[in-house]
């Protein structure tokens, strides 16, 4: 059986595609939730591996200018990049770390912000409930990949809030890599507050925050509105949306007034957001908030973001990009080139 090291896996890893690779050992969980913690899912573990792989800047460009929209959602967010482009060499890792001996689960991350209600009793004596939902996020900094800005986005010193990530528990014992100071690469600018039209994202000086402790260092970032967030980001927001406007003439709602529960705005979201020819006992609803017109070029993408992330990325990387604060340059100066688009909450209704 073959004997790997860590830095063959993690020069495989990078070799079959992942950009970013860090070691948690488990002890970094110890203070987590029952119900989050990767001791939960695997409780021999003694690792957990995060990798990750970069949002294009590229992937924004269309509705940073207000034109086009299915690149981000296909190749950036859940049609390709969260499904495919990471799961795929992160499997191959896995496939590797089981070569050796040693069991590797691979994690597909859930939500991070949900209010998760056990599913019922434990199954075992002195167990944890389904369903565990590790938070990939966290999970990111125990493995000294990146920190977690004000905005509860995950960042790294070469892209920024640009990335996604996933993970592998295994019971191989790995060297862990050292924590990220907190600060290091957020500098609490508040751009991303700014740039966040649902007004998800707390200004520093409302004082709502959340913190966690790994080790020596104690990580605190924005308390963010979930439910403003989710219904803004699939498309629920009438600033943001263009779609909702044509399929939903009427839908003049202030999204920053409302207070609505995480949940509620998924329910929301998805249900508007079936589209028509999956009309089915399990599709039962309809209308699309996303553009039909845009059907054959979203594809099967599962979960729209139309809002693109305005603030807690485009503006977060757009202000790190400027400073010089993250790795990867362009030679096309700042991603933001125009004064920035938004339609007003209340939109004449306008003829199909
Ligand atoms: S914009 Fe980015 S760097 Fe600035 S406070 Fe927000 S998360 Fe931090
Ligand atoms: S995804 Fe959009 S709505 Fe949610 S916090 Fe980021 S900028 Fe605000």
């Amino acid at each position: 059986m073959k004997k790997l090291t860590k830095q063959m896996i993690k020069d495989f890893a990078l070799s079959q595609g992942l950009d970013l690779f860090g070691v948690a050992n488990i002890e970094r969980f110890k203070d987590a939730p029952k119900n989050m913690s990767p001791a939960s899912i695997f409780p021999g573990a003694k690792s957990v591996i995060v990798v990750g792989k970069r949002i294009l800047r590229g992937n924004w460009r269309g509705i940073e200018e207000g034109t086009y929209w299915p690149t981000y959602t296909y190749f950036g967010y859940h049609g390709q990049l969260n499904t495919t482009f990471i799961h795929t060499p992160m499997f191959e890792t896995a496939c590797l770390i089981e070569d050796s001996g040693f069991e590797a689960v691979p994690v597909y991350p859930g939500v991070t912000a949900g209010d998760y209600e056990p599913l019922g009793e434990p199954l075992r004596k002195d167990g944890v409930a389904p369903d565990v939902n590790l938070n990939i996020r966290i999970a990111g900094v125990a493995a000294g990949i990146g920190e977690i800005g004000w905005s509860k986005v995950f960042m790294t010193k070469e892209f920024g809030p640009r990335v996604r990530l996933a993970c592998i528990i295994t019971d191989m014992e790995l060297e862990p890599d050292p924590l990220m100071k907190p600060g290091t690469i957020c500098d609490k600018c508040m751009k991303c507050v700014k740039g966040c039209s649902a007004c998800a994202i707390p200004h520093i000086k409302e004082k709502k925050t959340v913190k966690i402790k790994i080790e020596d260092y104690t990580y605190e970032w924005g308390d963010v509105h979930m439910g403003r967030c989710t219904l803004s980001y699939h498309g629920g927001d009438a600033m943001n949306s263009p779609f909702i406007h044509r399929d939903f003439p009427g839908w003049n709602v202030d999204i920053t007034k409302m207070d609505l529960s995480e949940e509620a705005a998924y329910k929301f979201a998805w249900t508007l957001s079936q589209q028509p020819w999956r009309k089915s006992k399990e599709f039962s609803s309809g209308w699309i908030i996303e553009g039909h017109h845009y059907l054959h070029q979203w594809g099967e993408a599962g979960s729209f973001g139309v809002e693109g992330s305005r603030g807690c990325m485009r503006s977060c990387f757009n202000h790190l990009e400027k400073k010089g604060a993250v790795g990867q340059t362009f030679n096309n100066g700042e991603f933001i080139k125009r004064d920035r688009w938004l339609m007003p909450a209340e939109v004449p209704v306008r003829k199909k």
